[in-house]
């Protein structure tokens, strides 16, 4: 059965007052209500003033997500009731957007059309105490700027629908007007049909694993009731993330539902081509070019660009710690072993215990033979879990390579514990000699090299034999 999805991403643009009101935007870690005025309270009389910042960040968005944006754009009022709109109505865009007819493509170069993209204010948030028969209401949210992007039904699965929202973020968050990591930042609705059913749109989906959750959800229950024979209704559900499943709230509104109307207390906002343009100058290096300029200037493979180009902060760490250290050592165990190690450990970048400075400093040691790429992995390691400087770390817990004249020591004495091995090295069994590394490497508790611990032991047997 052939799935087919839309989304409709929210996502918080990251100004610093609000989208029509001067209160501040960063709320997160205030009290509730303390981000307020009578704008974004919806007190009678009180006159929205539209923050010019945010057609700024739109335009850029819209741009990087190659829309035709207007020159002319107008708000509309969204009229419906919930606790968290206090004016009933929502100040939104309708048919005068900000751009249309965009597309963006997904790694596997899949094309995902982008039918609009527009502004609007973020309504305020309900809180609901655990075991309490009361909700409240949090109104520090209310007329955060807000950006939807709504797509065509151009994806086919739970897993592109994830990957369309990585690649949404991962473009924005290079431009500077968002921040995925705040919580609540970026939030998604979903339409999502099957051959011969009607279309559920789920709402409330917070997160890349939960739109991928969500859908997964949904494609199986209405494959059952096609199954069945029983008819998929259109209708609205929500998504519960604690359980992953989704519930249906209501029968979907109609557009007319919501009668909609010009938003009489803005004007048309005028945005001339010149302007566009002088946004589209200063747009930043996008992940796409960085991916190219990344693969020609520096030499490092297609794969390693691609992960190096996932966020700004790890193209940033990678560059410029490349300024110092070759290019492509550094590509190398950013890729392979540090963010191995992030993963690992649920951690990004820019929260974990790593630093350039310290990243630098164990690649030249390493550069330098005075720490192995065991000991290096080590202190990686040690650094993300407890912190800590590579310098103290490597007097404290001795991750020193073994220096050349201790390793010869070593392997004499490992020869003449193992004069069996000895012996048929010299027969000419020549992986005796792999056994012989690994007691080496085990005596040493692997500070030796193990490329220089063959070397070395080829040369002295060559000597027994002669
Ligand atoms: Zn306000």
């Amino acid at each position: 059965m052939n799935v087919t999805i839309g989304l409709e991403v929210h996502v918080q643009l990251l100004t610093k007052s609000k989208l029509f009101c001067n209160c501040g935007t960063n709320y997160r870690d205030s009290e509730p209500n303390t981000h307020t005025c009578p704008v974004c309270l919806g007190l009678p009389g009180s006159l929205p003033v539209l923050n010019k910042k945010a057609i700024e960040y739109g335009t850029m968005a819209g741009l990087a997500l190659n829309c035709d944006i207007a020159n002319e754009m107008q708000f509309h009022r969204k009229n419906y009731f919930y606790p968290d709109l206090p004016k009933g109505f929502q100040i939104t865009q309708y048919d005068r957007p900000l751009g249309q007819n965009g597309e963006i493509r997904l790694d596997q170069d899949k094309k995902i059309r982008i039918k609009r993209i527009h502004l609007e204010e973020d309504p305020g948030r309900l809180v609901h105490p655990p075991s309490a028969r009361y909700s409240l209401i949090d109104y520090n949210r209310s007329g955060v700027p807000l950006l939807e992007i709504v797509t065509k039904p151009d994806m086919d699965s739970p897993q592109e629908a994830r990957s369309f929202l990585k690649k949404i973020r991962e473009t924005l968050e290079f431009l500077d007007i968002f921040d995925g990591s705040l919580d609540g930042a970026m939030r998604c609705d979903a339409n999502i049909s099957l051959e011969g059913g009607g279309r559920a749109e789920v709402k409330n989906i917070s997160s890349y694993k939960g739109a991928e959750k969500a859908l997964s959800y949904e494609i199986t229950r209405q494959k059952n009731l096609l199954r069945r024979g029983k008819e998929v209704k259109r209708e609205t559900r929500h998504f519960d993330e604690s359980q992953e499943i989704t519930r249906s709230m209501r029968e979907k509104e109609q557009e007319h539902d919501y009668r909609y109307f010009p938003e009489p207390d803005l004007p048309l906002i005028q945005l001339t081509e010149e302007k566009i343009n002088s946004i589209k100058e200063k747009l930043p290096e996008l992940p796409e070019e960085k991916r190219k300029r990344f693969l020609d200037q520096y030499e490092i493979t297609k794969d390693q660009a691609k992960s190096l180009t996932t966020s700004k902060t790890l193209a940033n760490f990678f560059e410029e710690i490349s300024q110092q250290v070759n290019p492509k050592k550094t590509a190398t165990w950013v890729t392979d072993s540090l963010m191995g190690e992030l993963n690992y450990r649920d951690q990004s970048l820019s929260e974990s215990n790593m630093n350039k400075q310290k990243f630098i400093y164990i690649l030249e040691k390493l550069r330098d033979g005075d720490i192995t790429e065991k000991g290096a992995t080590k202190i990686i390691r040690h650094i993300l879990d407890e912190g800590g400087h590579p310098k103290e770390i490597i007097k404290q817990k001795d991750f020193k390579a073994i220096k050349s004249q201790n390793l010869d020591q070593i392997i004499h004495k490992i020869l003449e514990k193992n004069s069996e091995a000895v012996e048929d090295y010299i027969k000419g069994k020549e992986e005796a000699i792999n056994y012989l590394v690994g007691q080496v490497m085990s005596e040493t508790k692997g500070k030796a090299k193990p490329a220089d611990t063959r070397k070395k032991l080829q040369k002295i047997l060559e000597g027994y034999d002669g």
